[in-house]
C-alpha cells in the first residue's frame, strides 16, 4: 500500500490582536479577566501545491467591524507564493464572518479551486430562517452568504456529508458545537496526524480543558467532537485552534505574520 504524502502546515494572521473577556472565548472562566486572539486562515503544503483553510473576512466586512491591523488573506498567501497557479482546494471550515467572509474574492483570486463546505453548515447559513436569527446573523455575513450560493450547483462547489478524504493524506472531519456543520481538517505531517480543527476550539486551552468556547450551538455535541479530534490527532499539541495568539508567537516565522505550525 502506498504510504500517505507528508504535509505542512502554515498559519497565516491576517487581522489582530483583539481583546475581549477570557470568559467568551473559555466558557464562563474569567468574565473580569482578558485574553487575546488574532484572526488566521492556514495553509496546507504539499509536493503537488496548496490547500487553503478558510478565507478570512472580506474587506468590506473588514471595515465595517474596523478589524484592527487587517491585511487582505490574498496578499499575505501571496507573501508564501501562493496563488491562482498553485491552488486546487479551498476548503471552508464555516460560515461565521471571519472565516468564510473572504469567499466574495477567492473565486477570482483562485481559479482553479474548488471549495469545500459541509451541508449541514450550508443548509443551515444558505437557507434555514434560523440563520437570519439575530444571534446566528452576529457572526455571519451577508455578502459571504450571497458568494457562496452563487457557487451552488457549479462544480467549484463540492457540498461534503460528514467525514470525508479529499486528498491523499488530507481529510475532512465534521466537528459540530460551534456551528451545525463545522468541520475540521486532519492533515497527514511529519509529526503524525495534526488536525486544524478551526473555532471547534479558539484557544489550545480547550482541547486539554474540555471548555468549548461562548459561541455554542450544541453543547452535547461540541464535546463529542472534542473526543473525536484528540482521538484522532497523533498528539493534542497537534490540534490547532480558530484563535490564539500562540500560534503567532510560539512557532518558527516563516515571514511576516507567517508561522509553520508542523
Ligand atoms: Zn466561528
Amino acid at each position: 500500500m502506498k504510504s500517505n504524502p507528508i504535509y505542512e502546515i502554515y498559519a497565516l494572521k491576517y487581522a489582530g490582536p483583539f481583546t475581549s473577556s477570557m470568559a467568551f472565548v473559555l466558557w464562563n472562566e474569567g468574565w473580569d479577566r482578558q485574553i487575546e486572539r488574532n484572526y488566521y486562515v492556514w495553509a496546507i503544503k504539499g509536493s503537488e501545491g496548496w490547500t487553503i483553510v478558510d478565507t478570512g473576512t472580506g474587506v468590506s466586512m473588514a471595515s465595517q467591524r474596523q478589524l484592527s491591523r487587517y491585511v487582505n488573506p490574498v496578499e499575505i498567501l501571496a507573501r508564501m507564493g501562493i496563488n491562482g497557479d498553485n491552488v486546487s482546494t479551498v476548503i471552508l471550515t464555516h460560515i461565521h464572518f471571519d472565516h468564510a467572509g473572504g469567499i466574495e474574492m477567492f473565486p477570482d483570486a483562485f481559479p482553479k479551486a474548488k471549495f469545500y463546505v459541509q451541508r449541514k453548515e450550508f443548509d443551515f447559513w444558505i437557507n434555514s430562517p434560523f440563520a437570519k436569527r439575530k444571534p446566528c446573523q452576529a457572526r455571519t455575513d451577508m455578502e459571504a452568504k450571497r458568494a457562496i450560493g452563487a457557487l451552488k450547483g457549479t462544480d467549484r462547489l463540492v457540498i461534503v456529508n460528514g467525514d470525508r478524504k479529499i486528498i491523499p493524506g488530507v481529510e475532512l472531519l465534521l466537528a459540530p458545537g460551534h456551528t451545525v456543520g463545522l468541520q475540521t481538517v486532519a492533515v497527514n505531517t511529519a509529526r503524525g496526524t495534526a488536525i486544524i480543527a478551526s473555532d471547534c476550539a479558539h484557544v489550545a486551552r480547550s482541547f486539554k480543558e474540555d471548555i468549548p468556547s461562548c459561541l455554542i450551538m450544541d453543547m452535547v455535541g461540541w464535546l463529542v467532537s472534542y473526543d473525536k479530534l484528540r482521538g484522532r490527532a497523533s498528539s493534542i499539541d497537534l490540534i490547532f485552534p480558530g484563535h490564539d495568539t500562540g500560534m503567532l508567537t510560539d512557532y518558527p516565522k516563516v515571514t511576516e505574520d507567517v508561522t509553520r505550525l508542523v
